[in-house]
C-alpha cells in the first residue's frame, strides 16, 4: 500500500498539478490529526481532586500538547505524509498510554519503567499475560484503524496543505507557545501548581527530611530524582512521557548503581557456614507506617482491627508479637535498609556507611534458597531507589505496583500469587513482601467495603481499615504456608509508624512526630512444622514478646530462625534479635532499656507532639 501512495506521488510529480486541499476540509483534517495525538491528554486523571487547582493543570497541560502536535503536524505539506510520521512514531503505542492512564491513573512514568526493568523475566510474562485481552484487541484494533486511514489518505495522495494555511498556523502556534514565556517570564502556573503538589500530604513526612551535603548517598539519590529537563507539563503528556521517562529512569539508575558499587561482603559471623538451613521457607512481610497503637491485638483501646491474628493467638498457633519493638527512623529509606542487614548503605539517621554490606537475602542465597523480592513499593525514585536495590540481591523480583503513593495503585494481596508460585516451584525459599501497608493515602490500601469502619470517607477510620487489610493479608500469608506444610517461619515488622488524624496530640493532617510514629508492629510466626523441629526456638520467641527492640532486630532474628540456633556470638555486639534478650543489663546485672528506647523517653518528655530523637 506504500507503494501505492508513491506511485501516485510520481504521477503527481510528472505533470498533474498538486491538489489543494479545500480551506475547511483542510482544518479539519489538521485538527483530526491534532486530535488524535492528544487523545491520551484529553483523560481527566484525578478523579477526587480539585477542579481549580488540576483544572488550570490539566488544561496547561492539554494546550501545549495541541500547540506542540499542530507545530509537527506544519512541517509537512501532504496529510498522507504527516499521518505515517504520526502514526510510526507516536499513535501505534497511543493504547498502551492510554491503558496506563485507565489503569494506573498516571502517564508512563520512570517508575512504570523501573517497575519493568526491576521485574525479573520470568515473572515479568506473568505480568503481561495478566493485562486483560480487551486492552491487546484495542491495540489491534487502533492501529488496524491508523492504518486503514492512511490508505484512504493515500487514495487521496495528491492533496496538500497550503503553505499559506501551514505557515500561519505555525505562526499562531509558536506564538501561543512564547507567549507565556513573554508576558510572564518563565512558567509561574507550572511553578506553581508543582510547589503546590509539593505539599501532597502523601510525600509530606518524608519531605521535611534535612537537606543532605553534594556527595552524600542521600544527596545522590535526590539528585537523580529531580525532574529531567526545562518542563514540568510535557512529561505527563502523550507522547514526551514515554521518552522523558526512560531518561528520568536512567538517570535514577545510574545513582543506585554508584551506591551499591562499593558493596561488601557480609561479615562471615553472618552467614550460614557450617549450618543446615533449618527453615525451608522464610519470608519477611515489611510493613509500612503501621503504628502498633492502631493495632487491637497490641492495644486493648483500638477498633477491631486484627481479628484473624487474635484468633489465630486464642488457638495457641505460635504466633508472637513483640509488644516493645521500635522504629529506627520515621523516613521509609532511611528505615528499611537497616531491617535487611547490620551493615546497612545508610543508617536510619541518614548517614551513609561505608562499611555497607549485601543484606540477609544475599546470605540466604548463598546458603541454597531460591530468594524472591516481590514488591507493592516502586523500584525507582528518591524514596524507593535505595530499598529497590536491595531486591538486586534476589534471584527473583517482581514489582507489582505500576502506580505511585499518589494513586490508587494495587492492594497488597497482588502479593499472595507471586509468593504462591514461588513455594510451587522451589523446594528451599526466602522471600522478602514489601507492602504499601497503611501507606497515604489510606483509603487506596483496601478494596471498598473492607474494614470495621465500611466505606468512610474519615481519614483516621480509613487508617483502621488499612490496618485491618494488613491483618486479612498476613493471615493469608499464614494460611498459604500452614497448608503448604513445610518448615516455615514468617517475620513481620512496619519500618515505622504513623501519627494519624485525630490520634496523641490532636494531630489534624497525617505526620510523623509522636510516639506513634515509633511504636511499630513486630510479629513472628512458626509453621507447626518448623516449631516442632525446634521448640527451643518457639519457646524463646514466647519469653522475649515483652523485651525491648527496635527493628534492627529483623535480620538477626532471620538468621536465627534459618540456623535454628539463637547462642552463637554475634558478630556485632549490639545486634539484636527477637531470639535473644533485647534488654541490656548493667553492671549489677540488672535489666536496663537499651539506649535507643531511652532515647524515644528522652524525646517524649521534651515534646510529645513533636519528638525529634538524635
Ligand atoms: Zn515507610
Amino acid at each position: 500500500m506504500g507503494l501505492s501512495c508513491f506511485r501516485v506521488r510520481s504521477k503527481t510529480s510528472q505533470g498533474q498539478s498538486a491538489e489543494r486541499v479545500s480551506g475547511q476540509y483542510a482544518g479539519w483534517l489538521f485538527f483530526l490529526f491534532v486530535l488524535a495525538v492528544n487523545l491520551p491528554n484529553l483523560l481527566w486523571l484525578q478523579p477526587n481532586s480539585s477542579l481549580l487547582l488540576n483544572g488550570t493543570e490539566y488544561m496547561e497541560r492539554l494546550v501545549l500538547g495541541m500547540l506542540l502536535a499542530a507545530c509537527f503536524v506544519c512541517l509537512f505539506a501532504r496529510p498522507w505524509v504527516a499521518w505515517l510520521y504520526l502514526w510510526l512514531l507516536f499513535l501505534w503505542w497511543l493504547p498502551l498510554a492510554l491503558g496506563v492512564r485507565v489503569i494506573a491513573g498516571t502517564p508512563i512514568t520512570a517508575t512504570l519503567i523501573g517497575t519493568a526493568v526491576a521485574t525479573s523475566p520470568a515473572e515479568l510474562s506473568n505480568l503481561v499475560t495478566s493485562i486483560p485481552s480487551l486492552w491487546l484487541a484495542l491495540f489491534a484494533l487502533w492501529n488496524l484503524m491508523c492504518l486503514m486511514f492512511l490508505y484512504w489518505l493515500c487514495r487521496r495522495s495528491s492533496r496538500r496543505w497550503s503553505w499559506g494555511f501551514r505557515g500561519k498556523t505555525a505562526f499562531f502556534c509558536l506564538a501561543m507557545l512564547g507567549l507565556p514565556y513573554l508576558v510572564l517570564n518563565d512558567k509561574p502556573l507550572s511553578a506553581k501548581a508543582a510547589e503546590q503538589s509539593g505539599l501532597n500530604p502523601a510525600t509530606a513526612p518524608e519531605r521535611s527530611a534535612p537537606r543532605f551535603s553534594p556527595g552524600h548517598t542521600l544527596h545522590e539519590l535526590d539528585k537523580a530524582d529531580q525532574q529531567v529537563g526545562f518542563s514540568y507539563r510535557l512529561p505527563g503528556a502523550f507522547p514526551y512521557e514515554l521518552p522523558w521517562a526512560a531518561v528520568q529512569y536512567s538517570q535514577a539508575r545510574r545513582a543506585v548503581n554508584a551506591i551499591r558499587a562499593h558493596l561488601q561482603e557480609p561479615d562471615a559471623a553472618f552467614g550460614m557456614q557450617g549450618y543446615e538451613p533449618a527453615a525451608e521457607v522464610v519470608v519477611l512481610v515489611i510493613g509500612e507506617s503501621s503504628t502498633r497503637n492502631a493495632w487491637r491485638w497490641f492495644n486493648p483501646q483500638a477498633p477491631a482491627t486484627t481479628p484473624r491474628l487474635e484468633a489465630r493467638v486464642a488457638q495457641g498457633e505460635h504466633l508472637f508479637g513483640f509488644a516493645n519493638t521500635l522504629a529506627q527512623s520515621t523516613a521509609t529509606r532511611q528505615a528499611v535498609p537497616s531491617m535487611l542487614t547490620a551493615q546497612p548503605l545508610i543508617w536510619p539517621d541518614g548517614t551513609p556507611n561505608p562499611q555497607a554490606t549485601r543484606s540477609i537475602v544475599s546470605v540466604a542465597a548463598d546458603a541454597g534458597y531460591a530468594t524472591a523480592w516481590f514488591s507493592n513499593q516502586a523500584a525507582v525514585g528518591k524514596h524507593d531507589g535505595i530499598i529497590a536495590s536491595y531486591a538486586e540481591e534476589a534471584a527473583a523480583t517482581a514489582f507489582l505496583n505500576p502506580s505511585s503513593f499518589h494513586a490508587q495503585g494495587n492492594y497488597d494481596a497482588v502479593l499472595l500469587p507471586a509468593l504462591q508460585r514461588h513455594l510451587d516451584t522451589h523446594r528451599q525459599v526466602f522471600v522478602v513482601l514489601h507492602t504499601m501497608g497503611s501507606h497515604f493515602n489510606y483509603r487506596h490500601r483496601y478494596p471498598a467495603g473492607f474494614g470495621p469502619y465500611h466505606d468512610t470517607s474519615d481519614a483516621r477510620e480509613a487508617y483502621f481499615n488499612s490496618v485491618a487489610y494488613t491483618d486479612t493479608v498476613l493471615d493469608n500469608i499464614m494460611e498459604m504456608l500452614s497448608l503448604d506444610g513445610r518448615k516455615a517461619v514468617l517475620v513481620y515488622a512496619a519500618d515505622h509508624g504513623e501519627s494519624i488524624p485525630g490520634g496523641a496530640c490532636a494531630v489534624g493532617a497525617a505526620n510523623r512526630h509522636t510516639r506513634d510514629a515509633y511504636e511499630v508492629p513486630a510479629l513472628v510466626w512458626l509453621s507447626d512444622s518448623y516449631a516442632q523441629t525446634w521448640p527451643a526456638m518457639a519457646e524463646q520467641l514466647k519469653a522475649n514478646v515483652q523485651q525491648s527492640y527496635s527493628v534492627a532486630a529483623i535480620p538477626q532474628t532471620l538468621l536465627d530462625l534459618m540456623r535454628a540456633d539463637s547462642q552463637v556470638g554475634l558478630h556485632v555486639p549490639e545486634v539484636q534479635s527477637f531470639l535473644r534478650h533485647g534488654a541490656w543489663r548493667d553492671e549489677q546485672g540488672q535489666a536496663v532499656p537499651d539506649t535507643w528506647t531511652k532515647r524515644l523517653q528522652l524525646a517524649i518528655e521534651e515534646n510529645p507532639c513533636f519528638m525529634i530523637l538524635r
